[in-house]
């Protein structure tokens, strides 16, 4: 018998993965998740149907949602994540040495549970000693800090259910504030081709909490809807397109992605995305 996991992009857009075994399947208090194996992507998690990370190409996603707003801080030391249960930006936050504590709050303890379980590979950074697993809202939990991380990172599902906060302007309010003087905000703020509007207006969105201007760059991850990914940066000081080293130095750490000159060329826009931005 053949299984296929059909993600539902729009009405007139499925993208089909075989599935070779489903490990786990359960309705969480917050959604439906599920831990398959693919034979193409190898092991995934899945929430309410649409494919949050696979194994084989989580490192793009991961290296840039973390690794642009760390480089532009001259000294990120206290980090907070929101969501990212999987583990993934925890693994690259803590390959920065600066980092001295990273809190992630991720509403659903069984997304942590899961993937403690099933995905070693993302999750084992959770036992590192700087990292601090919180679980809780993080739009009630950015209302309470004031002046605390260098950086947060918004690694969100899409904005469906408990999500849907995490796109709204007074949520980055709340994060402007939740941030020391010079610190930076990214999000994932998802596909400039499958969904301009909700691009757009995130980006507004965080322009407005974070005057002058919100800071949009791309990266591409392969089985995120149709490849071309965006991240939103808001930021209290540094200009988040200049890694704080010259490009020609060697990097801290290892990646498979993330470089100093794809840092910067990752906030050079394809046309159709500065038209949607209105930047052009
Ligand atoms: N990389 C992924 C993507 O873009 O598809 C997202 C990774 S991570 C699995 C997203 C996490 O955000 C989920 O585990 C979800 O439970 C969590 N989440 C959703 N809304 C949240 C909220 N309001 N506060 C904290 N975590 C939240």
């Amino acid at each position: 018998m053949e299984l296929w996991l059909r993600e539902i992009e729009s009405d007139d857009l499925h993208i089909g993965i075989r599935v070779s075994r489903v490990l786990h399947r359960e309705r969480s208090r917050y959604q439906d998740i599920a831990i398959v194996d693919t034979p193409g992507l190898g092991r995934m998690l899945v929430l309410d149907g649409i494919v949050q990370t696979t194994v084989k190409d989580e490192f793009a996603y991961h290296e840039m949602i973390a690794h642009v707003a760390l480089m532009s801080h001259p000294n990120p030391r206290r980090v907070l994540i929101i969501g990212g249960g999987d583990g993934g930006t925890v693994r690259e936050v803590v390959k920065h040495t600066s980092v001295e504590r990273v809190d992630l709050v991720e509403i659903d303890e069984r997304v942590v549970a899961l993937c403690r379980e099933y995905l070693p590979e993302l999750s084992a950074s959770f036992d590192d000693p700087r990292a601090n697993i919180i679980i809780g809202d993080g739009v009630e939990y950015v209302k309470k800090v004031q002046g605390q991380y260098d950086v947060v990172i918004v690694d969100s599902s899409d904005p469906i259910g408990p999500a849907v906060g995490l796109f709204r302007e007074e949520f980055y309010r709340d994060v402007y504030r939740a941030l020391d003087d010079g610190g930076l905000m990214v999000a994932q703020t998802e596909s400039p081709f499958g969904t301009p509007q909700l691009v757009r207006e995130t980006a507004a969105a965080v322009a407005r909490a974070f005057p002058p201007r919100a800071y949009v760059y791309l990266a591409t991850v392969p089985v995120y809807s149709l490849g071309e990914w965006s991240f939103t940066v808001g930021s209290k000081g540094p200009d988040p397109s200049q890694p704080r080293l010259p490009e020609d130095a060697p990097l801290p750490f290892p990646t498979r992605y993330y470089t100093l000159e794809l840092h910067r060329a990752a906030f050079a826009l394809p046309r159709y995305v500065q038209e949607l931005l209105g930047l052009v």
